[in-house]
């Protein structure tokens, strides 16, 4: 056990300020995996030249190592520049019979997405959501989409054969303003390739339709292709954001980054498999995480965070030492627990937690448990929560009322916060050869 965390506070002692030489190093990897994970050279250039800039000199937290503080860096700018200023999940659809176009190239995910989003609209925000195909070009994409329509339960606008895409989408709103809908979306024909007709079309549509929100559909997997899209769309029609389909694939999201840092269109959702719920709202540090997931990277990433709470345990260990163990760590040993999705990981982090282990396991303790006792936690004032064992009767009472607990569960827990602190003071005593200094060595 101390052999673990001897592992970890070993990198205690790599402190200081990075150096060129350990940037340089690490942006090396970052490099490789930002061109692995298809991200254009230029984006990439780009991009590490910034974090270069912003890494030198900055000083390394304690407990993460030079390689584990840059990859931190690396993943907060990519985070930066992936994050739009709005939330990216919030179509504008007030006004009723709000407009929303569809546009991209043929096999992009088009009608999916459409249909996704329109189910995504009815149950999420409970809106009236009428579709139209405008796919003209092939009779069966219309299909398509009356049969999503009915698998989802959201309403297709009628198909009149010989109608061009413009007077359908005329249709859709007039039918969408009578039927008192609250969006209709509009399903264009896409090519294989961009061409005039296909831009023309699309603008044509777009200048009846008036529409609030245009999003382009674009397939996650074709990476650069995709910014070259994104950005022709953009130019020629207008784009309000970007739905990238195929996330689910082995898309290595770099096309996601390079999109957002040239054309600058927020990324809105992600399309991630074939079935009609499979969508998500775009989440940046996803996939920051998905793009340094490349290379070598995702392990010092995950070391990194690793660290960030074995630095939280490093204080409490602090503290531990000098035999103090109130309220507030208990608190905060609490909430480690559950983050970390169970006790195993948290006692994994603490010498001499064993035994406090199985009293627990004895004593059937779960989440909710642990939450209880959080809520208990929280209704004892400051002084209360630093010295408990000054608690009157009284206060007893009160405190568990103000958690709407029983007094024998608040009981419990100042128990367990005192066998806690004895078991504290004896470690700390143990002296130099003590095992919480060996494993503060
Ligand atoms: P459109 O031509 O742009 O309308 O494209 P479609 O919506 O017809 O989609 C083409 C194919 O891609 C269909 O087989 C879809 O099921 C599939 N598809 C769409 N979105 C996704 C996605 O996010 N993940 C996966 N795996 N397949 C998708
Ligand atoms: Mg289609």
């Amino acid at each position: 056990l101390s052999e673990r965390l001897g592992g970890v506070f070993d990198r205690l002692t790599k402190q200081g300020a990075l150096s060129e030489d350990d940037v340089k190093t690490a942006l090396r990897e970052v490099r490789v995996a930002l061109l692995e994970a298809d991200v254009s050279l230029p984006v990439a250039r780009d991009f590490i030249k910034a974090v270069q800039d912003k890494a030198t000199g900055q000083s390394v937290t304690k407990s993460v190592t030079p390689g584990q503080q840059v990859v931190k860096i690396v993943h907060d700018e990519l985070q930066h520049i992936l994050t739009g200023d709005e939330d990216p999940g919030a179509l504008k659809i007030d006004n009723p019979p709000a407009p929303i176009l569809m546009v991209g190239l043929q096999g992009s995910g088009k009608t999916t997405t459409t249909a996704k989003l329109a189910k995504r609209l009815k149950e999420k925000e409970g809106k009236r959501v009428l579709m139209a195909s405008l796919d003209v070009n092939r009779p069966a994409a219309m299909e398509q989409l009356a049969i999503l329509g009915v698998q989802i339960g959201v309403d297709t606008l009628p198909i009149v054969k010989g109608e061009d895409p413009v007077a359908i989408a005329k249709r859709a709103k007039t039918q969408a303003s009578l039927g008192g809908y609250d969006v209709y979306m509009l399903d264009t024909a896409g090519r294989l390739h961009i061409d005039q007709e296909l831009i023309a079309q699309a603008a044509a549509v777009r200048d009846v339709a008036n529409p609030r929100e245009t999003l382009l559909v674009v397939d996650g997997l074709t990476g650069q292709d995709a910014v070259n899209v994104a950005q022709e769309f953009d130019d020629k029609i207008g784009v309000s954001g970007v739905v990238l389909t195929r996330m689910d694939g082995d898309g290595r999201g770099g096309a996601a980054l390079s999109m957002r840092a040239i054309t600058g269109k927020p990324i809105r959702f992600v399309g991630l498999g074939e079935k009609m719920d499979a969508i998500e709202v775009f989440e940046p540090s996803r996939i920051a995480g998905r793009i340094l997931g490349m290379g070598d990277i995702v392990s010092l990433v995950e070391k990194a965070q690793e660290t960030i709470e074995a630095e939280q345990a490093e204080k409490m260990m602090k503290r531990f030492q000098k035999g103090r163990f109130n309220m507030n760590d208990l608190k905060m040993q609490l909430e480690q627990m559950i983050k970390m999705g169970g006790m195993e990981g948290m006692m994994g982090m603490m010498p001499g937690m064993g035994k406090m282990q199985k009293q627990m396991e004895a004593a059937g303790m779960d989440d909710s448990i642990l939450k209880r006792q959080i809520a208990l936690i929280n209704s004892m004032t400051k002084r209360e929560r630093a010295q408990p064992e000054l608690l009157q009767a009284s206060r007893k009472k009160r405190i568990a009322k103000g958690a709407g607990l029983e007094v024998s569960e608040l009981n419990k827990l100042l128990k367990q916060q005192r066998q806690m602190a004895d078991m504290m003071k004896k470690m700390g005593k143990m002296g130099k050869g003590g095992m919480l200094k060996q494993a503060m060595k």
